[in-house]
């Protein structure tokens, strides 16, 4: 079976990471949440005091320590999932907190740490076989890939969602908290000048509003099966 680069985008909150990850797993596929580097690279600025208390990015210091910092995934069988460390540290919890929540857009928006991240990204698809999801991955990372998705949902139910996924993960925040961050991070994903969040020209747009994850994988396997995507 031909192996082939899934690239999934869409604003915060819309439920691409499950949608990835379960792709990964039915395909038998490597699961990259580029999310997960961005926030990675936030918190080593936040633990080298590299962002000040009213959120500016101390950006030149940040640049010259990005070959200091060394992102990778390491599957945990328990869990069935990738987790994210950074400099050898297991952070998959804390670059989910909403103190790095707030920066990283901030910190995606410099060109240098998005360079840096984006070679990474590539090094991943270069076998093929995976399912990366984020803002610019069909648009930039990987202009080529065989199957473009752009998942969109309705607020309330981005709010929800990411509740939900903190809670589990014992984060308690409030509606209005979440809502705040999610607006304004799509606001700042959408009008930063380094590769904006865009759909891409030949994305095929899923609106999970009302699909469950089951319905959502069904949708898109149905779709590379129409598609024959994985036919030689
Ligand atoms: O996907 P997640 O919400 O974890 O991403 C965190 C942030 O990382 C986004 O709000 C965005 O600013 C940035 N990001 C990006 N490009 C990507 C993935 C994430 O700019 N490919």
């Amino acid at each position: 079976m031909k192996k082939i680069i899934i690239a999934i985008d869409g604003y915060s909150a819309t439920g691409k990471s499950t949608l990835a990850k379960g792709l990964a797993k039915k395909l038998n596929y490597i699961y990259v949440d580029s999310g997960a580097m961005y926030r990675a690279v936030a918190l080593y600025a936040l633990r080298n005091k590299l962002v000040s208390d009213n959120h500016q990015i101390k950006v030149h210091e940040l640049i010259n320590s990005l070959n200091k910092i060394d992102i990778r995934f390491v599957f945990n069988p328990q869990k069935y999932t990738s987790e994210t460390y950074l400099n050898n540290e297991n952070v998959e919890r804390e670059i989910r907190t909403p103190l790095v929540s707030d920066i990283v857009s901030k910190i995606s928006s410099i060109k240098e740490v998005r360079k840096f991240l984006v070679q990474k990204q590539r090094e991943y698809g270069k076998e093929k076989g995976i399912v990366m999801d984020g803002r610019d991955i069909g648009t930039n990372v990987f202009p080529d890939a065989e199957l473009k998705l752009f998942v969109i949902t309705d607020m309330d139910v981005r709010v929800k969602r990411r509740l939900d996924e903190l809670h589990s993960k014992g984060i308690y925040v409030t509606d209005d908290e979440v809502k705040h961050n999610l607006e304004e991070r799509d606001y700042l994903d959408i009008h930063r000048k380094e590769n904006p969040l865009v759909q891409a020209k030949d994305a095929i747009v899923i609106d999970t509003t009302d699909l469950d994850r089951d319905q959502q994988l069904e949708y898109v396997l149905k779709l590379i099966n129409d598609l024959k995507l994985l036919k030689e």
